[in-house]
């Protein structure tokens, strides 16, 4: 497993353990199973007075609660704290109140306090393990079923509130297929034309817009076997299961959207009706299939520092 990057959520909840245990009790491990109840309960814990609202002294509390360092709060100038405290106040009373507080907990406190986990396992099928597009037979010559019992121990040790699979699921006349090359309109830009691409080559399909098309092997192609998942992959129950690349027309590295980013997968779409907050991403073609998770992670966050975890041989 290589390049871990959980973003800094768990580094301020881990300080804040250090820091504050009667806040990480009352707002994390607290009986509430809704997000509504552990709204009540993160409110609470800082309305000291109980007055149902938070004064400035109560908001340097909970400001020193979630921004903290090796047990201490991160210091914050009076500038820093008037500005912070002004965004959140709608209603410029001088206290933050309990609505203002609902809000602050959907746009930003839930998804530090109570994140919704998804791991997505890109492309782990047959074709690129053993198959026509297998990566051991690429330059860096990587064994892909290496990560197959390390993804099935993160599935069994890890508690992930949802699963995705993703399938690269293309149609046999698929753009990228170098056999399909002369069926489709090269454009004048095309530095190298139908007649001579081969394997690997790099050509520009014609169409609005034009198409950066690599041509690889045929591959994954629909119901086949080798689109299936490799057989040693545990597949969890209620999984997600999600279908890219069936447009012949254009492929698509990532599992949100096509190369042109002109149509999205259901990906989106299911990752927004479980609520989810953090996504995790694993699969073989780290360099391919599995970056475009993230820098499409990077896109549909607004960030450009996704929560990515990416696992390799
Ligand atoms: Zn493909």
């Amino acid at each position: 497993m290589a390049n871990v990057n959980t973003g800094s959520r768990s580094r301020i909840m881990d300080t804040n353990k250090q820091n504050t245990p009667n806040f990480i009790e009352n707002c994390l491990k607290c009986h509430a199973t809704s997000s509504a109840e552990k709204l009540n309960e993160c409110f609470k814990s800082f309305d000291m007075n109980k007055d149902g609202k938070l004064d400035l002294k109560e908001f340097d509390h909970f400001l020193g609660c979630l921004f903290s360092k090796n047990g201490k709060p991160y210091p914050i100038t009076e500038k820093q704290r008037k500005i912070i405290h002004n965004l959140l106040d709608e209603n410029k009373d001088g206290k933050i109140d309990y609505e203002e507080f609902r809000i602050i907990w959907y746009h930003w406190l839930k998804q530090i306090l109570d994140p919704v986990t998804a791991l997505l396992v890109v492309d782990v099928q047959n074709d690129f393990i053993t198959g026509s597009l297998a990566i051991k037979d690429c330059p860096a010559g990587q064994d892909g079923e290496a990560i197959i019992p390390v993804i099935n121990k993160m599935l069994d040790t890890v508690k992930f509130d949802c699963v995705v699979y993703s399938y690269d699921w293309h149609p046999p006349n698929h753009i990228s297929f170098v056999d399909n090359v002369k069926s489709w309109k090269v454009h004048n830009s095309s530095k190298v034309p139908a007649d001579i691409a081969k394997l690997y080559d790099t050509v520009t399909f014609d169409g609005d817009p034009i198409k950066v098309q690599k041509l690889w092997p045929a591959h994954c192609i629909q119901n086949s076997w080798g689109s299936q998942l490799h057989p040693d992959l545990k597949v969890v129950e209620n999984a997600c299961h999600v279908n890219k690349g069936k447009n012949p027309e254009i492929d698509s590295y990532s599992a949100f959207w096509d190369n042109n980013k002109l149509s999205q997968t259901e990906l989106v779409s299911e990752l927004t009706k479980r609520g989810v907050t953090d996504v995790y991403v694993c699969g073989v073609a780290y360099d391919v299939c599995v970056g475009a998770q993230g820098v499409s992670l990077g896109i549909v966050v607004g960030t450009d520092e996704p929560m990515l975890l990416i696992s390799q041989p």
